[in-house]
């Protein structure tokens, strides 16, 4: 499931190759990925220009010059495409947004979704989520206080879109490591010393992941050799049995609140 580098990624790509662009064509072929019935959903779309593409917690926000928003998660299994009919992958687009000069494939929309809404139903929808991890206000103080009067794990509370958006399962656990922290320790004991380090590890990850393009498996636009390269960076998620590259202990996964979660016992102790 794409989290904050993955989708901070595609924003930036987004950005590049269809950000000022106009809308020429429409087309859906999954009905349920959209909130409009199709004609309404083309006459919202069609002769805006994308004027920005903005990314809150794990979704994108298309800001469109007729004062619409397209607000996208892709959710487990969605990608997207940006190229001409003959570059695409073969898989079926569930969404097509055609541009005067090249296309926007939405692919694997199976939980995801594209709603058009309106600015206010647009903030209305996004309005429970945390801030997000890299907002300047977000100091180490501010961080830890998202979480104060929580009593459960502190992984799970990492995961919570309405403490901070943007993290997932993947990157909970990696930043725990870089911190040296356990994800079960209950969230009371992190002193502010541990909401410090988990503060710098999350920002340090997320801009690092994003960086190498997160860990997406699937090209954005033909000859993509960014998308997907912070999945070699990795060091600890998916990788159970293997030597931690910090300290050469075992990594080991485990279970919590019902999600994977993979871990280093040696050097990740206490808060
Ligand atoms: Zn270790």
């Amino acid at each position: 499931m794409p989290e904050w580098p993955e989708m901070e990624h595609v924003r930036r790509l987004l950005m590049e190759r269809i950000g000022g662009r106009r809308i020429i064509g429409v087309e859906i072929a999954r009905p349920q990925a959209v909130n409009a019935d199709p004609d309404a959903f083309e006459r919202g779309t069609v002769g805006a220009v994308v004027w920005y593409v903005e990314r809150r917690g794990k979704h994108l926000l298309f800001h469109l010059d007729n004062g619409k928003r397209l607000l996208l998660h892709l959710a487990a299994g969605g990608s997207l495409f940006v190229g001409a009919d003959d570059e695409k992958p073969e898989r079926p687009a569930q969404i097509t947004i055609r541009f005067s000069e090249g296309n926007l494939y939405f692919l694997g929309l199976r939980f995801g979704y594209l709603h058009l809404l309106s600015v206010r139903e647009a903030n209305e929808r996004l309005q429970e989520l945390g801030p997000d991890p890299m907002d300047r206000r977000l100091d180490a103080k501010a961080f830890a206080a998202r979480f104060a009067g929580k009593r459960g794990m502190l992984k799970p509370a990492l995961t919570d879109q309405t403490a901070v958006a943007g993290i997932g399962n993947c990157y909970a656990d990696e930043m725990l490591h870089k911190a040296g922290i356990r994800p079960d320790v209950p969230v009371p004991l992190v002193d502010a010393e541990g909401w410090r380090r988990l503060h710098g590890a999350m920002r340090s990850v997320l801009e690092e992941a994003a960086a190498n393009g997160g860990c997406m498996g699937t090209p954005l636009y033909r000859g993509d050799t960014q998308t997907g390269r912070a999945a070699a960076l990795l060091q600890v998620y998916d990788r159970e049995g293997e030597p931690c590259p910090k300290c050469g202990g075992v990594i080991v996964k485990t279970e919590l609140s019902g999600r994977k979660t993979f871990f280093c016992p040696a050097c990740q102790t206490g808060a």
